[in-house]
C-alpha cells in the first residue's frame, strides 16, 4: 500500500515536472498527461465525472431533498401567486399542491407581530381560518 501510494505520487511529480518542462497540461482528476484539444481538462468522461462527484460531494442525499422540498415550496408560491403583487388564498389551496409548511428558507418577525415564512423570496403569512397572504419581496 505504501509501496503503491509512493509510486503513484513519484509518477504525479514526474509528471508535474514533466509539464513544466514541456508545457503540458495535465487531467485535473488523475494527472495524466492530456493529448488532443489545447482546452481539455480531462483524458476521458470517467475523469470528468469523478471530478465533479468530489467537487459535490459536500452536497448529501439529505440537502438535496430539503432543497428540492424548498423549489418545489417556492414554484407552488409562484404558480398561486401568479402576476399578483400579494394574494390572499386558502393554506388548503398551497397544501394540496404538496407545499410544505415546516420548511422555509428563512422566518421573518414585524414589529407589529405578524410572521412571515419565506421560501427564497416569496413569503406567506398564515391568517385566520386558515387563510394565508402570499407576497413577494422586493
Ligand atoms: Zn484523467
Amino acid at each position: 500500500m505504501i509501496k503503491n501510494g509512493y509510486i503513484c505520487l513519484k509518477i504525479a511529480i514526474n509528471s508535474r515536472i514533466k509539464q513544466l518542462i514541456m508545457n503540458e497540461k495535465l487531467c485535473l482528476e488523475c494527472s495524466k498527461v492530456l493529448k488532443g484539444r489545447a482546452d481539455k481538462k480531462f483524458c476521458d468522461e470517467g475523469c470528468r465525472n469523478q471530478y465533479n462527484n468530489n467537487l459535490n460531494s459536500d452536497t448529501s442525499a439529505e440537502m438535496r431533498s430539503i432543497q428540492n422540498i424548498l423549489r418545489k415550496n417556492r414554484r407552488i408560491l409562484v404558480e398561486v401567486l401568479g402576476e399578483n403583487e400579494k394574494l390572499k388564498t386558502s393554506l388548503k389551496k398551497l397544501t394540496d399542491k404538496g407545499f410544505l409548511l415546516d420548511y422555509m428558507t428563512y422566518l421573518y418577525n414585524t414589529k407589529t407581530g405578524s410572521q412571515y415564512r419565506y421560501s427564497f423570496e416569496y413569503g406567506i403569512m398564515l391568517l385566520e381560518e386558515n387563510m394565508v397572504l402570499i407576497v413577494k419581496k422586493g
